[in-house]
């Protein structure tokens, strides 16, 4: 669309942007590169009523076969560099992802990132998700963010500001895109750094089938067991829905064969729920988001 000054597709398929490789087209998808963009893309969605909502690497996001109603705004080319602070405060663009941020700061000797390594998302996407592994998350190293409101423009948020439970943020609103988040490291030796990079992409590649199309656990892990535990302990592995299949090698992920469509997935997640819920009695309550339309209101 000409009267936009940053990109803005009309139609494009949204299953090359998700790491399921799964969804329709969208409307409009547009690639702000500045505030002032977002500032005129804002205007627009307030005039037009239009709904819209925020795709970063599209790595924990089921997107509906039929597409997305309004406009998908995409982060990967928000602009900004990662600028390393005093005080071993690193700050970081949200449109970047984890790798880059990682790897940078290893090669700067500063640590406490290092548990992103393998999650395939951008700074701003582990921010909303609260991403980690085992007890480490993003809520231990971080110390400030800088969102844009699409209803209120610019703001920053303090440490004590910040609201984060497991995989969950509690701070931003629905129409609140994470500009920049800035994260409170330790000095370490640069090789003890690479060496624990090196080690969870390792540990990532035997347990975990990351060559495939998904999204990683597909549930949360309740407080009794893990969820690949109890999916296991239900007899679920290798159970297909259409081209959706509960992986082999790990019970929480669920892998698309090739044609998976989201209904089924979302049908298979059912009947994970079922039988869980029939064999150890537990609840389990999904990691993965469906892609949801927002308004300013
Ligand atoms: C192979 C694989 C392994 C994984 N391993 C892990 C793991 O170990 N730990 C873990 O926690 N997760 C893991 N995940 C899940 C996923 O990578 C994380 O949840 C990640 O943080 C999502 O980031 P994203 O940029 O892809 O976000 P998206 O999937 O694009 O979006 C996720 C949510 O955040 C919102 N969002 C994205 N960017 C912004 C922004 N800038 N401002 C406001 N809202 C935004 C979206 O609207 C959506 O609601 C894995 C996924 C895969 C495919």
């Amino acid at each position: 669309m000409s009267r936009f000054s940053f990109a803005v597709r009309e139609g494009e398929a949204l299953a090359k942007y998700t790491s399921w490789r799964i969804g329709g087209p969208a409307k409009y998808f547009a690639e702000p590169v500045t505030v002032e963009d977002l500032a005129i893309l804002a205007e627009h969605l307030r005039s037009s009523g239009e709904s819209f909502a925020f795709l970063g690497n599209g790595s924990n996001l089921l997107v509906p076969d039929e597409g997305f109603p309004g406009w998908v705004i995409h982060t990967q080319k928000l602009v900004g560099e990662i600028e390393f602070l005093s005080d071993n405060l690193v700050k970081a663009p949200a449109g970047i992802l984890n790798a880059k941020l990682m790897r940078a700061c290893a090669n700067k000797g500063l640590g406490g990132v290092g548990f992103l390594a393998g999650v395939p998302g951008t700074v701003g996407g582990a921010v909303i998700m609260n991403a980690g592994i085992g007890a480490a998350c993003v809520d231990d190293v971080i110390d400030s963010v800088e969102s844009f409101c699409f209803s209120s423009g610019c703001r920053e948020y303090s440490r004590d500001e910040l609201n984060f439970s497991y995989r969950q943020q509690h701070f931003l609103s629905a129409t609140e895109l994470v500009l920049f988040a800035v994260f409170q490291l330790k000095s370490a030796p640069v090789d003890d750094l690479k060496k624990e990079i090196a080690e969870s992409a390792k540990y990532r590649k035997e347990a975990q089938p990351i060559d495939k199309p998904s999204c990683g656990s597909v549930f949360r892990n309740p407080d009794s067991a893990p969820a690949w535990k109890l999916i296991d302990a239900a007899g679920l592995k290798g159970t297909r829905v259409g081209d959706a299949v509960i992986s082999e090698k790990h019970a929480n992920w669920i892998i698309n064969l090739g044609n998976a469509k989201m209904t089924d997935v979302l049908n298979l997640i059912e009947l994970m729920k079922e039988r869980v819920k029939a064999t150890s009695r537990v609840t389990l309550e999904e990691e993965v988001r469906v892609l949801k339309p927002v308004q300013i209101l």
